[in-house]
């Protein structure tokens, strides 16, 4: 099984996370850019936070074998944080960049007109740039979030194609299949979308234009569900070539329309994982 993981925040993840996904088949990640936790307070912080993404984080992934891409934006939490405004003003140098395969996260944290303020200008971005957009959903008020997060796209005249819309669930899946932009789920350990919740999802509306990542970040979250839910698929009766368009074509079709793609061999050596169950060669 090879996995390509469309979000996973690995800032927040340890070296034994990436030895541990390159043995279980991950071989490409794209991070996010996000909330950190702590409050930035200026723009500046977010720019050797962009930094590290794309220099210090793919270097780290690529010891393990493992191909990182980013996406950059202000996230919709730190929108609503006049100190942080600039980085609006920062990003089109951004997202020049090679390693830049999407803007976001963009979307709704708490629906604050200074979310909604960030949200269009950076769709707007991502038009400009011709750069697919990764959309988060609130956690809470999920319907009326979706709906209004759907409003908006549709608003900014972005190609429905080019959008993902994240976080999904039983209830939010339907509008977005809808809408014709690409579905994402978010697999948690407890809370949340479940590899068995997910299965059932993809018996209903079926492999395409789906999304599944593990989204691991400070939260309790585990960087292998990914690999759980095609073991889940495999289980319910879904082919080899069904997981593998979930969890690896799906995501290079989705971000490869950034023209950045990068999924090229690391270098790392085959012999430093020589003797584990490694499935790097394979599929
Ligand atoms: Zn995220």
């Amino acid at each position: 099984m090879r996995v390509f993981d469309p979000h996973i925040h690995m800032t927040s993840r340890t070296t034994d996370d990436y030895r541990r996904m390159a043995a279980n088949g991950v071989r490409a990640v794209v991070e996010p850019a996000f909330w950190l936790g702590q409050p930035r307070t200026s723009p500046g912080s977010f720019a050797d936070y962009f930094d590290s993404l794309l220099g210090w984080e793919p270097y780290r992934a690529s010891q393990f074998g493992v191909r990182h891409h980013a996406t950059l934006a202000l996230n919709p939490k730190e929108a609503n944080d006049p100190r942080c405004k600039g980085v609006l003003d920062l990003l089109p140098r951004y997202l020049d960049k090679d390693g830049v395969v999407a803007v976001g996260e963009i979307g709704y944290d708490s629906m604050t007109p200074a979310e909604d303020e960030a949200f269009a200008a950076q769709l707007e971005l991502a038009v400009r740039f011709e750069l697919p957009a990764l959309v988060h959903t609130p956690h809470r008020d999920k319907a009326a979030g979706t709906r209004r997060t759907l409003d908006v796209v549709a608003a900014s005249g972005i190609a429905p194609g080019l959008v993902a819309v994240d976080h999904l669930n039983e209830v939010t899946v339907a509008p977005v299949r809808e809408s014709g932009c690409w579905a994402g789920f978010s697999i948690y350990p407890e809370t949340k979308m479940s590899p068995p919740r997910m299965v059932e999802i993809l018996k209903e509306y079926g492999t395409e234009r789906m999304l599944v990542n593990s989204a691991a970040d400070w939260g309790h979250s585990d960087p292998l569900l990914t690999v759980e839910t095609g073991r889940a698929m495999l289980a319910a009766g879904f082919t080899a070539d069904d997981v593998d368009r979930v969890l690896w074509r799906n995501p290079v079709e989705f971000y490869g329309q950034s023209g950045r793609l990068d999924l090229s061999e690391t270098g790392t050596p085959e012999s430093a994982y020589a003797g584990s169950s490694i499935a790097r060669g394979g599929s």
